[in-house]
């Protein structure tokens, strides 16, 4: 096992990562810019490093800061976290030919997993359903719209190198798709530097499941159930659930069998995710794989029992996975509210001093968050400021649980989310899981 870890981020994921570190009984590095010299992961780290000042390119995505700091430390791994580095096959590749570890998949997966046309043929090769339209990339308008006829409009335009709901483009005629294509692919060579996109069918009321995986170096791979994240606002989660209350025993076989064999076709190590686009009649279609750890990994924990950054440490260290596929069982429901630092309706951003944090508790009430009161949120990164997860026998009482848990949540000095996750919990269509990826917003529109 290795004797120290340095965390390549900040916020809670920083302070998930020391956590488990510290019960694996292996020392931590933190690292962290000039604006975070008072964050708790800096705090709570065995070791904290300076590596530049406060925008992230150039301190959570510097290279060669984070690779001093390592040095400088000892450090014998890398533990990249989500969002800043963690899916940079490069980095992952420097940080192997440095001789330390990467926490984390191989380049080579990531790479693959990296270019959605390229994962999404090693997909077809795996036998994994995809949604329907072309086969790989398209360059020019004649094929955009053979395509985009074939499959029926509405589609959806997207970046090969796209990410994080960046990079796509809706077209619900053949009127629009020239215009939007030549936009698209010229968005895509600004953002991405690269201009490659390609075409899918845009399904109108698809749900979204996710199956988490897990693999070590010896070649096992298991799943460990689906999470539904359908709540979602500009391409961005807001409240995800563990099992999902629409997928059915059947469906939840296919679809986490699907996850493995996705999992397999690259030799994946580590945890990751398959994300699928899923229809009213529950066929269901692969749109990506994260090669990292994701913000809503607690739920799956939760319902598995399993601890997903402990694995991904001891399958990185050559462990192999102490469980098979067979001794891994799902037991009750879990959901988790990510509270944002931001106007809960207009979604501005609130940084600023925190003049008072106090945490939910009780029975079955997780919190995952960095804050303190007088801690001041530094304007330059994510707005997540925690998660609240909670679990209960079934996903009725799992709501109640969560109401009370929302309830006793006290922020004060900057506005927070609060108040949207209260709003969601008590909407009968949410309460009754009739929803899929446009709920939220269709909710949102019709509030005002
Ligand atoms: P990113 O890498 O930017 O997260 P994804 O491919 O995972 O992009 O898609 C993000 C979100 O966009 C999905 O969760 C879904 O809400 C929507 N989306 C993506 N593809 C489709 C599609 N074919 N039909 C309908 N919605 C889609």
């Amino acid at each position: 096992m290795f004797h120290k870890i340095l965390i390549a981020n900040r916020g809670e994921i920083a302070v998930r990562i020391i956590r488990a570190c510290k019960e694996l009984g292996i020392r931590s590095v933190a690292v962290y810019s000039e604006a975070d010299k008072n964050a708790m992961h800096a705090r709570l780290a065995d070791e904290s490093i300076c590596i530049g000042p406060a925008p992230a390119g150039q301190s959570y995505l510097n290279i060669a800061a984070i690779m001093a700091a390592a040095e400088l430390t000892d450090a014998e791994a890398i533990h990249p976290g989500y969002g800043f580095l963690a899916e940079n096959a490069s980095f992952a590749e420097i940080v192997g030919e440095s001789g330390l570890t990467w926490i984390g998949p191989s380049p080579e997966s990531m790479r693959i997993m990296g270019d959605k046309v390229s994962a999404k043929q090693k997909m077809q090769t795996a036998g994994v359903p995809l949604v329907p339209g072309s086969d790989g990339a398209v360059d020019n308008i004649e094929d955009a719209r053979r395509i985009a006829k074939e499959a029926g409009f509405p589609v959806i335009i997207k970046a090969s190198a796209g990410g994080g709901g960046r990079g796509m483009k809706v077209v619900h005629s053949e009127a629009s798709l020239p215009n939007a294509f030549s936009m698209c692919q010229s968005e895509a060579g600004a953002a991405f530097g690269n201009n490659t996109v390609f075409i899918e069918k845009y399904l109108e009321e698809p749900r979204h499941i996710e199956v988490q995986v897990l693999g070590d170096k010896h070649g096992n791979i298991v799943h460990l159930f689906e999470r539904e994240c359908s709540m979602q606002r500009h391409n961005q989660k807001v409240l995800e659930e563990a099992p999902s209350a629409f997928v059915d025993e059947e469906t939840r076989a296919a679809i986490c069998a699907a996850g493995v064999a996705a999992a397999k076709a690259v030799d994946y190590v580590g945890a990751g995710t398959i994300e699928f686009l899923m229809n009213p009649d529950k066929s269901f279609y692969f749109i990506e794989m994260n090669t990292r750890i994701q913000v809503e990994h607690p739920v799956t924990e939760w319902i598995t029992g399993v601890d997903l950054i402990e694995w991904q440490i001891r399958v990185a260290a050559g462990e192999q996975l102490a469980f098979s596929q067979n001794d891994i069982k799902m037991k009750g429901h879990a959901i988790e509210c990510r509270i944002n630092a931001e106007h809960p309706f207009k979604f501005t951003p609130s940084p600023g001093t925190v003049e008072l944090f106090h945490a939910p508790g009780g029975r079955s009430v997780r919190v995952d968050s960095f804050l303190y009161t007088g801690y001041s949120i530094p304007p330059y990164y994510d707005s997540m400021v925690a998660k609240i997860i909670t679990h209960a026998r079934d996903r009725k009482k799992c709501i109640r649980r969560m109401q009370r848990a929302i309830d006793e949540l006290v922020i004060l000095g900057v506005t927070t989310n609060q108040e949207l996750h209260q709003r969601l919990l008590a909407n009968p269509g949410f309460q009754n899981a009739e929803f899929n990826i446009h709920f939220l917003e269709r909710w949102l529109t019709q509030m005002h």
